[in-house]
């Protein structure tokens, strides 16, 4: 790997193929894939119905850029806010720039430009979503950040009151913080953000980019909170493996993304509109989300039997579950690869379990056996 930049400390294995929850390296060992490529492949690797929708598209029509018109597009826009107040989409490439089209949008349509984020929060490497960004080592060595950012302690009610007032665009949060360790918004902080926005006018930008598409157990996590915002970012699940992002916002936002306003060249290509339309499809069905809902109570429910509760506490919702360890977690990662189970981790001391959103009970207990065998 001697031509490759090393901005990632990469584990020795490298992955072939894939099919299911089940991946398999290039020495033929299986693994089961509880990181679903950092919660992405949504129906697992290798789903037929997203293989069929790539593969016949690949035969039609590759990429025509946002110049004409698409009625994918459309479609996939209307599937997306279906019986929601958000009524309008736009598609990009990735979570990051979901996230940089809503600071822009925010910023355009409030003449404002002062945007209340959170500790330990992530939204991505572009210089907007790293400003964004809750955690400094995300930030170390590129010189002055965006100013217009400020990170609040999360779930600090007192906090965001004494930081809210006319000056501030939007708040922009993850209901699950997933890189940050899976810290959940409590019941109190999304009231109390309701109320700083209404008082102040200020927008409410949640970054779904991990917790949306049917990750949690409901098309998106924000269903689950007293939480009503203007603007959601999605990415991540969104493609089940191919690469696309996306945009949501309220009525009021229209007229403020007009002509010239905002583009992409490759966003919502048709290639990306066609497996994303299948993935939506899919995982939109309230079997399917009551389906996550259930593997995700039963995973708990096993976790809990087997890990002693002096050292391990459980967070999280759906089917992202952070165990939190007293020590760090490090060495149960590569463990856990060596007895054929993946994961990642969640800041120094919680893993992290994303599987796809498919998974068996027969491998959530498989996860848990192995998980016992290292922690227990
Ligand atoms: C992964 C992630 C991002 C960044 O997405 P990219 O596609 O890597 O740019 C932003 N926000 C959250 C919450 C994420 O988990």
């Amino acid at each position: 790997m001697t031509s490759l930049f090393n901005n990632y400390a990469r584990r020795a294995v490298h992955l072939v193929k894939g099919q299911g929850t089940v991946v398999t390296d290039d020495q033929g060992k299986e693994y089961l894939d509880f990181t679903s490529g950092i919660a992405v492949v949504s129906l697992g690797h290798a789903h037929p119905a997203i293989v069929k929708a790539l593969q016949e598209q690949s035969e039609k029509l590759w990429h025509i850029s946002n110049l004409f018109e698409s009625p994918e597009q459309e479609k996939l826009a209307e599937s997306l806010t279906k019986d929601m107040d958000l009524a309008y989409a736009l598609f990009c490439n990735s979570g990051a720039e979901a996230n940089e089209a809503a600071i822009k949008l925010a910023r355009k349509h409030t003449g404002k430009h002062k945007i209340l984020t959170f500790k330990q929060s992530f939204h991505g490497r572009t210089f907007g979503a790293m400003a964004a960004t809750g955690q400094d080592k995300i930030k170390q060595g590129f010189g002055p950040m965006l100013e217009s950012f400020e990170a609040l302690p999360f779930n600090d009610v007192e906090a965001l009151t004494d930081a809210a007032n006319e000056n501030v665009a939007a708040i922009m949060l993850e209901v699950v913080q997933g890189e940050g360790g899976v810290n959940s918004v409590e019941p109190a902080f999304a009231q109390a953000i309701m109320e700083v926005c209404q008082h102040y006018g200020i927008l409410l930008v949640i970054d779904e980019v991990q917790t949306g598409i049917g990750r949690m157990g409901t098309r998106y996590a924000y269903e689950q909170t007293a939480l009503k915002p203007d603007i959601i970012t999605l990415a991540k699940g969104l493609g089940g493996g191919f690469p696309i992002g996306a945009l949501l916002a309220g009525k009021d936002l229209f007229d403020t993304f007009g002509p010239g306003s905002h583009g992409t060249t490759f966003g919502g290509n048709p290639l990306a509109i066609a497996v994303a339309q299948t993935v939506v499809d899919h995982v939109f069905d309230p079997a399917f989300l009551q389906a996550v809902q259930d593997k995700s109570a039963y995973f708990k429910k096993q976790l809990q039997a087997v890990l002693p509760a002096e050292k391990y506490s459980l967070r999280g919702n759906g089917l992202l579950i952070g165990i939190h360890s007293n020590e760090v977690i490090g060495p149960v990662i590569q463990q856990a690869e060596k007895q054929g189970l993946l994961l990642v981790p969640a800041g120094a001391n919680v893993i992290r379990l994303l599987p796809p959103l498919t998974v068996s009970k027969a491998e959530i207990d498989q996860a848990v056996g192995i998980l016992k065998n290292i922690l227990v």
